[in-house]
């Protein structure tokens, strides 16, 4: 596995693979590598002739220097764990290479209704953030598909309109959450989690299974008035938001009979760790 850490040799790399008419799969990550993140790169492994993992945590889509200080780095670990997986190359630049004094000054990217709400509201300039750094990434790397975890519900409908606005041309490809066999979705800020934060943080998924079934006989604003009073009631627990959304739009709801793709999106602290989760309501045949 190549070890990539400058733009020059990522364009080098990827002009090398276009050149031989190789498909190219791509899976952007901030490392801390976990079996969500290795699921998207063996789907990549599957699909393309070359995968290129990148491994950078992103200064800018940080709304919180607290957060991007804490967060989890295992740069060694997370490439052995790609190399074993597959992948052909990992690019990990710093923050320097990646923003260039003169790229600090960046534009607006036009990324819809979709980025507005949930977490685009709780977290400003983030996904302003995650749009720029994407927009650098598919231009060096210039993937045929590139892979996202459905985790990260709303990120993919963003991604969606980003390269839809930017004239990208890269087939966006969603992937499954994984979870503990608790239920607790994978995430790289679970590591943060003490012991006993991380033995109730099940329940925000447990919490989230049994609205479903809730949903069945009561309305839109009792399903979700239930999750965050169960969630809230549990010490250490603070719901942020929970939206019952048209998985396409993200615009909320108020009736079941709105759309045929719902999914509520849910961002609860446990403690100070910030972790989010989704769950399907809707599904379309
Ligand atoms: P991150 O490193 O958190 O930026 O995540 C990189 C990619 O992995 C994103 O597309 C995430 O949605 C995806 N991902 C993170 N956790 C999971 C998970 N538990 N299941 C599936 N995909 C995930």
């Amino acid at each position: 596995m190549k070890i990539i850490r400058t733009l020059y040799d990522m364009t080098e790399f990827s002009v090398r693979q276009r050149d031989r008419n190789a498909s190219v799969g791509f899976v952007p990550t901030m490392g801390a590598l976990h079996e969500g993140h290795l699921s998207l790169v063996k789907r990549a492994v599957e699909e393309n002739e070359v995968t290129v993992v990148s491994v950078f945590v992103n200064p800018i889509q940080f709304n919180n220097q607290e957060d991007f200080k804490k967060y989890p780095r295992t740069e060694e670990e997370d490439f052995k764990l790609l190399a074993a997986a597959g992948v052909d190359a990992v690019f990990a630049p710093t923050a320097d290479e990646m923003y260039p004094e003169e790229e600090k000054a960046c534009k607006e990217y036009f990324l819809g209704k979709a980025s507005e709400v949930m977490e685009g509201k709780y977290r400003p300039g983030h996904f302003q953030g995650v749009a720029r750094v994407l927009d650098i990434l598919f231009r060096l790397v210039n993937p045929h598909r590139a892979y996202f975890g459905e985790k990260d519900f709303q990120q993919i409908a963003v991604v969606r309109n980003l390269v839809k606005s930017e004239g990208i041309n890269v087939e966006i490809v969603a992937c499954p959450i994984k979870r503990a066999s608790d239920g607790l979705a994978l995430s790289s800020r679970n590591s943060r989690l003490t012991e006993e934060q991380r033995s109730v943080a099940p329940e925000i998924y447990q919490t989230l299974k049994y609205s479903v079934e809730y949903s069945r006989d009561h309305s839109v604003q009792a399903t979700h008035d239930t999750v965050v009073e169960h969630l809230d009631s549990i010490p250490g627990m603070s719901v942020e938001y929970f939206d019952i959304v048209d998985a396409r739009t993200l615009a909320p709801i108020e009736e079941w009979d709105e759309s045929d793709w719902i999914v509520g999106c849910i961002t609860v602290y446990v403690g100070d760790v910030r972790l989010i989760d989704n769950i399907a309501y809707r599904i379309p045949n």
